[in-house]
């Protein structure tokens, strides 16, 4: 057998390993059910049980999670992520935990949540060809968008990403999300890229056109220099009240959400 044969075996011997790892990656726990258990906890308010529970709920799903607490307006908060080591490009992928005042905040927050989570199982059981973050931050809703723990983890950033994408309000059943005007303004190239990807999953979903422009945690990671991008749905009339409740979300958005996010990080996984 020559070499070129023994070498071309290697590679057919390499590609069926990777369809065999198909499964392990479709093997997480899937995003609705997350996405269920961390509603019934209610809302997420910072200083309530509501907020320690759900801190508690994130951390206890997450092996080796990295905490970064920070102490603010008489009120402890936490940052919570997970690192997956792996060489550049590095990039993040992030959503915020917590919840307004007399807001449930299942889409505002929870629906992000729930897809990471996902992804979290998903990358545990199969190393991403590239460093990734997971991060969950706290206190994006105080005040509205005080942005409080993106803030936090920005001005102590010493990382170098490749991007940060902010996820939020993305499990409406009606779900469609626009390209956000800060977004666009700043990063027109990444947007463009990932609005592509988003695209050839989910064409319906994903529009490449500016409706919004939306102070969300991307705003403060910005300010502070990192490549970040918010990707919302803010076509939702339950935003900000006490109707923004799980029965409003659909388990196809979120698994929509999660195919996205695989196409990132693998970006050789076929749907
Ligand atoms: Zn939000």
């Amino acid at each position: 057998m020559s070499k070129n044969k023994i070498s071309g075996l290697f590679c057919i011997v390499v590609s069926l390993a990777s369809l065999f790892a198909l499964p392990e990656i479709l093997s997480a726990r899937p995003p609705y059910e997350h996405f269920t258990d961390f509603c019934r906890i209610g809302e997420r308010v910072p200083g309530t049980s509501g907020h320690e529970k759900a801190g508690a709920y994130i951390v206890n799903k997450i092996s080796n999670p990295q905490i970064d607490s920070f102490y603010t307006r008489g009120t402890w908060f936490y940052n919570i992520y997970k690192r997956f080591p792996g060489g550049n490009p590095r990039i993040g992928i992030a959503a915020h935990w917590d919840s307004d005042i007399d807001c449930p905040g299942a889409n505002d927050g929870g629906s992000g949540v729930a897809v990471l989570l996902s992804l979290i199982d998903t990358l545990s059981l199969n190393s991403p060809p590239m460093g990734v973050d997971i991060i969950f931050f706290d206190g994006e809703d105080v005040d509205k968008a005080a942005l409080l723990g993106s803030n936090h983890f920005a001005s102590k950033c010493v990382d170098n990403y490749s991007f940060i994408l902010v996820l939020d309000m993305i499990g409406d059943k009606d779900l469609q999300i626009f390209q956000e005007g800060h977004s666009v303004q700043f990063f027109p190239g990444l947007v463009d890229s990932i609005w592509r990807i988003g695209m050839d999953v989910a064409p319906i979903v994903f529009i490449p056109a500016i409706k919004y422009y939306i102070i969300d945690d991307h705003y403060s990671l910005i300010k502070y220099g990192i490549r970040a991008i918010n990707i919302i749905d803010f076509d939702y009339p339950y935003w900000d009240s006490k109707d923004d409740t799980f029965d409003k979300c659909s388990e196809e958005s979120l698994n929509i959400m999660y195919r996205f996010l695989l196409k990132i990080v693998y970006p050789e996984y076929i749907y």
